[in-house]
């Protein structure tokens, strides 16, 4: 019988960690069904010779819940070998909403993550109010990944609760009427329940979202409730403020993961941020010692620093001084006429005395590009390549003898696409890579779909494979391969997914080995409504495949959507 598609002559590293070998790839019905020397025909064909074939890589980390509505493709993530996300994580959610809620939702999402508010009401069709009914609607739209989801608990809490979600405790028919939902959820294919405690998620009002409100014994009883189901995973923002405000929250935890039996994951990061931050290896070894009493739980890390990204197209840090203000709303080439002219370049320095200064508070994406500190130039980075080793602000200020706010003009006038990186957390090469290398951490944390003009983490996948695999040698491709696949699907529990193996949902990458690697970011104006966003893409990957079909061939959407739901034990089919 003839095949739907052949990948021949490809390298296969099949996810496992296992050395890679020569084979073609034979792909029937959205399946892998051959792997050798295949003589069927197929009607369509990829030669791979020369070319790596992985498992599609699977991000577990991601805010596509709105942007789905309106991008059928999912990118920025799509265009680094991702054919599978998770979304609904933080406690930040779609769904349940009631109809006259999607307003206020919407602009939390806006505050929080930056998704523009007018893009959700106008890309959107709102046409759910549970979570079922949710996902129903995600199944029906077209995706070009695969998307699974959590109950979010801020949305679940002001459902459940109203305007009380954002002041009150709840009362036992609060409890009940979320533990209904949480089970409603797990039931119907949600992957788990997601929360934060993270003191940088805030309401448009600045107040703490739902979930912080929250208390322990409402976590316990909305974890407990996935836990008499014995199904679902428990996802959380956590505190990482640092000091013993992180301690308290890391201990209490614990004690959720011990009597939940639920797999628990939150973001483990370094950070020089904060009061008192503590170190990296303090949230691995936790890990360890928590699994060590019987817990299930697993550290979130990413590839690189997250970075508050800023360009003239998009933020810069001293938008809200008078000076700055003046010129920032005229038409670009306008602004880059007037930062020209050497009176208003004195003003504009001149100004940048007036920012308030750094404080020790942990600001993260939202807050460090809309609300800025006057910056610390020596971690404030031209992007020149992504490679991570640009000289600061700071660096080239001293070489030039020049102000680093003239620096900043003068590379804005240079390139009007260049972006600059303020790291917020993962300071430090030495720091991530401690935690990449760390058994129990898992390599996520994309945040796609969120802080669209404020970060961009879509490329962690690509920067993995070319910076710590090919420049830095820090991991075999096998290795790493095995961290973006059969790892995350194994932690997620998404059964037939991660690996190359016959009888496994083909979902493919190609690429080559010596090339591939992310671009740098630039600044669209793309999102419903006009709205603007960073837009990352990368070099070397020649297909990808999801669900057998081909989704983006060199670089280029082929309009093909085959993503489908990814459901929970409970649901699945
Ligand atoms: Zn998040």
């Amino acid at each position: 019988m003839a095949l739907d598609l052949l990948i021949k002559n490809g390298t296969v590293v099949d996810g496992s960690g296992m050395p890679r070998y020569r084979a073609d790839i034979g792909v029937r019905a959205g399946r892998i069904v051959e792997i050798g020397r295949i003589r069927s025909s197929a009607e369509k064909v990829i030669d791979a010779d020369a070319l790596i074939v992985a498992p599609g890589f699977i991000d577990g980390h991601t805010h596509m819940d709105a942007q789905i509505a309106w991008d059928p493709l999912g990118s920025c993530s799509c265009w680094h070998g991702v054919t599978s996300v998770v979304m609904g994580n933080c406690g930040f959610a779609l769904a349940p909403c009631k109809p006259e809620d999607r307003e206020w939702f919407a602009r939390c999402l806006t505050a929080v993550e930056d998704i523009p508010t007018e893009a959700m009401l106008a890309g959107i069709d709102w046409n759910w109010e549970s979570f079922p009914e949710y996902l129903a609607n995600v199944e029906r739209l077209p995706k070009g990944l695969n998307y699974g989801m959590y109950i979010g608990h801020s949305a679940l809490r002001m459902y459940a609760m109203g305007r009380r979600a954002l002041e009150e405790r709840a009362n036992e028919d609060d409890l009940r009427a979320m533990e209904a939902a949480v089970a409603e959820a797990i039931r119907a294919g949600a992957l788990g329940f997601s929360s934060s405690r993270a003191t940088t998620h805030i309401t448009p009002d600045g107040t703490p979202v739902a979930s912080r409100i929250a208390d322990w014994h409402e976590i316990d009883r909305l974890v407990g409730a996935m836990g008499e189901l014995d199904a679902g995973i428990f996802q959380i923002g956590p505190d990482i403020s640092g000091g013993e405000a992180q301690r308290l929250f890391y201990e209490r935890l614990r004690r959720v993961a011990l009597e939940s039996g639920r797999p628990i994951m939150f973001g483990t990061l370094a950070t020089k941020q904060g009061v008192d931050p503590n170190p990296w290896d303090y949230s691995t070894r936790y890990i360890d010692e928590t699994v060590a009493l019987g817990g299930r739980m697993y550290g979130q890390g990413t590839t690189r620093s997250i970075n508050a990204v800023f360009s003239l197209k998009s933020y810069l840090p001293f938008d809200g001084l008078p000076a700055w203000k003046e010129i920032r709303t005229l038409p670009l080439a306008e602004q880059k006429h007037r930062l020209a002219d050497p009176e208003v370049r004195r003003r504009l320095v001149a100004d940048e005395a007036k920012m308030k200064p750094k404080s020790s508070e942990l600001q993260g994406g939202g807050a460090a590009t809309t609300d800025p500190r006057r910056p610390d130039y020596a971690n404030l980075f031209p992007m020149l390549d992504v490679d991570w080793d640009d000289p600061s602000v700071a660096d080239l200020a001293r070489r030039q003898n020049k102000h680093p706010v003239e620096i900043i003009i003068d590379l804005c006038l240079e390139n009007d696409n260049r972006v600059f990186v303020q790291p917020l957390v993962n300071e430090s090469p030495e720091d991530v890579l401690g935690i990449l290398k760390h058994a129990r951490t898992l390599a996520t944390f994309s945040d796609s779909g969120a802080h669209v003009c404020q970060e961009m983490g879509s490329s962690l996948q690509t920067h993995l494979l070319s910076y710590w695999v090919r420049k830095r040698q820090q991991f075999t491709l096998e290795e790493a391969v095995r961290m973006l696949t059969f790892d995350n699907a194994s932690a997620w529990e998404l059964p037939g997914r991660g690996l190359v193996r016959t009888g496994y949902a083909a979902d493919l990458v190609v690429f080559e080995e010596e090339r591939i690697r992310p671009r740098l970011p630039t600044v669209e104006q793309d999102l419903p409504g006009g709205a603007r966003r960073l837009v990352q893409k990368a070099d070397g990957i020649a297909a990808t495949i999801v669900n057998g079909v081909v989704a983006i061939e060199n670089g280029e959407s082929t309009g093909q959507y085959a993503g489908q739901v990814l459901k929970g034990r409970l649901a699945a089919s």
